[in-house]
This record gives structure tokens, sequence and C-alpha cells, in this order.
């Protein structure tokens, strides 16, 4: 299952990735080139935006998001497509690219000493090279991503 998010959904569209599922954004991209891209790449629509939704070429291939709140968003996202936790920060938050593991001596460069003294796994973009480590930026993210859940809870 892969998505495009419209231009209004940059932050759906990060923590979609957070998350793991396979999501293009671009924050400035017109309507047409979306709908292009999503129809060529097999793409599902994310759109906040209704004359965007009434177009006649995506019809059955788009889903309108309704909450203004990103909590809200996410939780229609959930709903509809699931969520598998082993998925959650495998994939490149820039780039939307799959991660692969890269060996602790590849990185010995890359990463701050520290890091590389203190942690064992690594993984890597094979877009923009970024390198993706556990730690506290990851601890933070999990903990932001459980949050956003629990507050939904009950509503
Ligand atoms: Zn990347």
């Amino acid at each position: 299952m892969k998505f495009f998010a419209d231009t209004m959904l940059g932050r759906l569209a990060r923590w979609m990735r957070i998350m793991g599922y396979d999501v293009e954004y671009e924050p400035s991209i017109d309507d047409d080139e979306i709908i292009r891209r999503a129809l060529e790449e097999g793409r599902i629509i994310l759109t906040r935006d209704t004359l965007l939704a009434r177009r006649r070429a995506i019809r059955g291939r788009f889903v309108f998001i309704k909450g203004d709140h990103l909590r809200e968003q996410l939780h229609q996202i959930v709903e509809r497509f699931g969520m598998e936790e082993e998925r959650f920060l495998t994939r490149c938050l820039r780039c939307n690219l799959l991660l692969v593991d890269v060996v602790k001596e590849a990185v010995r460069d890359s990463v701050p000493p520290y890091v590389y003294t203190t942690q064992e796994r690594f993984s890597a973009c094979p877009g923009c090279g970024r390198i993706y480590w556990a730690g506290t930026h990851r601890d933070h993210m999990m903990r932001e991503l459980s949050l956003l859940f629990d507050e939904g809870r009950g509503d």
C-alpha cells in the first residue's frame, strides 16, 4: 500500500513515514503533478482538498482526510490501513526509502564518537546516505507516537 500526501499534509506524511508507511510528499507540487505521479506509481492520494478529491481521474484512488489535527488524521489512517509496529522507523524520514542495515565499522567516520561507542546497530538510507541508530531521537519519536494514540482513546 503506497500513498501520496497532498501539500497540506506534511506533518501527517512525516508521521506516517515514522510508522513505516510508504508516503510520497512534496511541499510544493501542483495537483496535476500529484495526480500524474500517484497514478503512475500506483499510490493512493491522501488529501484535505475538496477540489482535488472531486477530480474524476482519482475516483476510487484517494482518501479524504477529515481531521484538522494530526492525531485525528493518524487515527483515520490507522483505522483504515492498520499499523504494524515492526515497521516503525524502517524508512528514511527525508526520502521515504527503506533503510538498509549497515555494519558498524562502515559508519565509524559518519556518526559522533559517542554514538559509535555506545550503539551496535546502524542502518542507512540508500538515497541520501543518512545514518540511523537507536537512541534518544528514536525513543523520543516512539514516545510521541504512543502519546498521539493514547490521547485518542475514549473519544
Ligand atoms: Zn534518505
